[in-house]
């Protein structure tokens, strides 16, 4: 194929993106993401038909890749009050991807509606022990026939003397989560730790990472529209409307560009890399949110009462990309998020246990700015600064003794 120059620029520029991206921190992604081919509109025999074609391949791999259109023959199935084949297609499609817990419980309540009560029961267990949302938790404590409060109360009153922290609601937050940090950070500071909330309205999200990701290629697109590749491409586009304003249309003919010079390892990176920037969605800005805490905590406030708040969204503060939080010790606040915690955006398992742990080690690093403790220097210590979810993960929750000095100074159990 006879190439031109021009067409040269723009498509050695989409593959230098690859290139450039290995050195951009790799993000985490889910891997096997689901075939993108829009399922919901088949009719059910027709998705009977893929869903078996699937399960007739002879790689447990691929069919792993390809096990979406299983789940959703399942799920219509239910939808068609068909149980008997609901059953069976969640049960073979659970046998290839077990960690689906929204589908395991899905299909605990069937086997709990056929009679089969005891593997319900294991299946719903597994999710409560497991889960990460108050909604898969408390979906799973119905099965099981607990009853199970997720529900934070109103705001709770102050101890009436000494030092207490705050932990404020900011946005949709999981209760199970935070009753939890309540227990561990009362326990390891000794001091009250009390539910506020917020009456404000909570800012606007002032990023969206899949502007911010579409930003990464729009400058070099808008170069290059007189490029004849492009061009070609442009006049195919589906996405409307066709503009490079629209986020989409930058997809999809980044997308169109790497399939024409076949560069899969590029394209596997941006569709990975599109879908984390799709899970994460809009991010505050974490200082807006410190001004939402200082109006909390009011003019008359004391220095003994220290307020974090906790997010589920992403959080970025001045010129990092994100933040795990922010805290300053002028106006006692700080701010956290657990989303980048939560595999709803990592690449691993669910896994409640781990979210509580790394959730708590970042609570108990803002604690420690919001009383004015010094930062902590050793790797291991809760307190330690994470460079990233490896470093995070790589510190325990107690704290070292230097940190303990720093908070008894700070509460006044000690004298500095
Ligand atoms: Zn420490």
């Amino acid at each position: 194929m006879k190439v031109s120059f021009a067409s040269v620029n723009f498509l050695t520029a989409i593959m230098l993106w690859g290139f450039v991206a290995c050195n951009v921190k790799a993000q985490q992604t889910k891997g096997g993401e689901a075939s993108t081919e829009n399922i919901t509109s088949k009719s059910l025999s027709d998705l009977k038909a893929v869903a078996d074609e699937v399960l007739s391949l002879s790689d447990n791999i691929e069919i792993r890749q390809k096990i979406e259109p299983v789940f959703e023959v399942a799920r219509q199935f239910v939808e068609c009050s068909q149980d008997d084949q609901a059953l069976k297609y969640f049960q073979i499609a659970l046998q290839h991807a077990p960690w689906r817990l929204n589908e395991q419980l899905v299909c605990a309540k069937l086997l709990q509606k056929s009679g089969n009560s005891e593997l319900a029961k294991q299946k719903a267990q597994t999710v409560l022990n497991e889960a990460e949302t108050d909604s898969l938790i408390l979906d799973a404590s119905e099965i099981l026939g607990e009853k199970r409060e997720m529900r934070l109360s109103d705001s709770e009153p102050w101890p009436s003397t000494g030092f207490a922290l705050a932990l404020v609601p900011v946005g949709e937050v999981d209760g199970w989560l935070l009753q939890s940090l309540r227990q561990d950070l009362q326990a390891t500071l000794d001091i009250p730790v009390v539910f506020r909330f917020s009456t404000q309205k909570l800012p606007e999200p002032t990023r969206d990472h899949v502007q911010l990701f579409a930003n990464q290629f729009r400058p070099m697109l808008e170069r290059n529209t007189n490029d004849p590749s492009f061009q070609l491409m442009w006049q195919k586009l589906k996405t409307r409307p066709r503009t490079l304003s629209n986020n989409e249309a930058v997809f999809e003919i980044v997308r169109e560009a790497m399939l024409s010079i076949t560069n899969k390892e590029g394209l596997k990176r941006f569709e990975s890399e599109l879908a984390v920037s799709r899970k994460l969605g809009s991010q505050w800005n974490a200082d807006d949110l410190l001004e939402l805490l200082r109006q909390v905590r009011g003019v008359s406030a004391q220095k003994q009462r220290g307020y974090l708040g906790i997010a589920r969204f992403d959080l970025y503060a001045n010129n990092n990309r994100y933040v795990f939080g922010t805290a300053s010790a002028v106006i006692n606040c700080g701010v956290m998020s657990y989303l980048r915690y939560t595999s709803a955006v990592v690449d691993l398992p669910p896994k409640q246990e781990r979210l509580k742990q790394r959730a708590l080690k970042q609570a108990l690093s803002s604690a420690g700015f919001i009383f004015g403790v010094p930062r902590c220097t050793q790797p291991t210590c809760a307190r330690a600064y994470a460079n990233s979810l490896d470093e995070h993960d790589a510190k325990s929750v107690p704290l070292c003794k230097e940190c303990k000095v720093g908070f008894d100074k700070a509460f006044g159990r000690l004298s500095n």
